[in-house]
């Protein structure tokens, strides 16, 4: 049995009660070593295979054959395991590697929602989520999609939005935006969501241009409907009052 967990933003307040039961019957937990050391305390008697980044395949492997023999084997990542994770890859590996043990996802919170509650209720209506890593998509793609996602109205939530070898990333990517989106288009961005060091922005896109973020931050882009009341930022669903 191998069931592939999502663990949320961070915080153990935000694991869901499957992922916490799954994780307590598993005999072995594979991650990335970063997401093994927010569950250290759960792993108290497990086998631990924990890999630096980077090693996705290599650690699917670990972690599929390792469910040969009857053993209950978690697959962790942050967040949801299947959005941006190695819930996909995991299956296929299974599939190319022959091994037919019972797969089984398990959801977690994914940083679009925990960024958009701490920033307040920004994802109401239709929006799209687009990841700026160019690791395993080419750039002319993301390209391609922040236009189009940004001339149909979507609130837009940045997944990976920099890197050390793409520190201009973000402020192409506004650029790009601010030709079909007023610069004034209000915006957020949340670091380290449930973790030590949690802090949060809004401000508009032609400011967030020229902001600094991390790795991990998660940023939302509003639309045209999208606005600041009391202090949070808000896409109406369009009711009336
Ligand atoms: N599977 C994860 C996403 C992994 S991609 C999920 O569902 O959330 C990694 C990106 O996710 C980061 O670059 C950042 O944009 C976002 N992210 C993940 N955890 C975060 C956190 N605790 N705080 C802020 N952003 C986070």
């Amino acid at each position: 049995m191998i069931n592939i967990i999502g663990l949320g933003p961070g915080d153990k307040q935000q694991i869901t009660p499957l992922a916490l039961e799954a994780l307590a019957e598993s005999d072995v937990v594979a991650g990335y070593t970063v997401y093994i050391d927010i569950i250290k305390d759960l792993l108290e008697g497990k086998e631990v295979i924990a890999t630096p980044m980077m090693q996705e395949v290599e650690r699917c492997k670990m972690a599929a054959r390792a469910a040969q023999g009857h053993r209950k084997v978690a697959m962790v990542s942050s967040g949801d395991a299947g959005i941006y994770g190695m819930a996909a890859l995991m299956i296929e590996v299974c599939e190319e590697l022959g091994i037919d043990e019972e797969i089984r996802v398990v959801p977690g919170i994914t940083a679009a929602n925990s960024a958009a509650a701490v920033l307040g209720a920004p994802l109401t209506h239709d929006f799209a989520v687009i990841s700026l890593s160019n690791l395993l998509t080419p750039w002319e793609a993301i390209e391609k999609r922040l236009d189009l996602a940004s001339k149909a109205g979507f609130v837009i939530v940045l997944y990976n939005p920099t890197s050390k070898k793409r520190a201009d990333f973000l402020q192409k990517a506004c650029d790009l935006m601010m030709k079909n989106i007023s610069g004034e288009t209000q915006c957020g961005y949340v670091r380290n969501i449930g973790r030590e060091g949690q802090d949060h922005k809004i401000l508009a896109l032609r400011e967030l241009r020229n902001e600094t973020v991390d790795m991990f931050t998660t940023i939302v882009i509003g639309n045209s409907t999208t606005k600041v009341i009391r202090g949070k930022l808000v896409t109406p669903r369009g009711y009336r009052m």
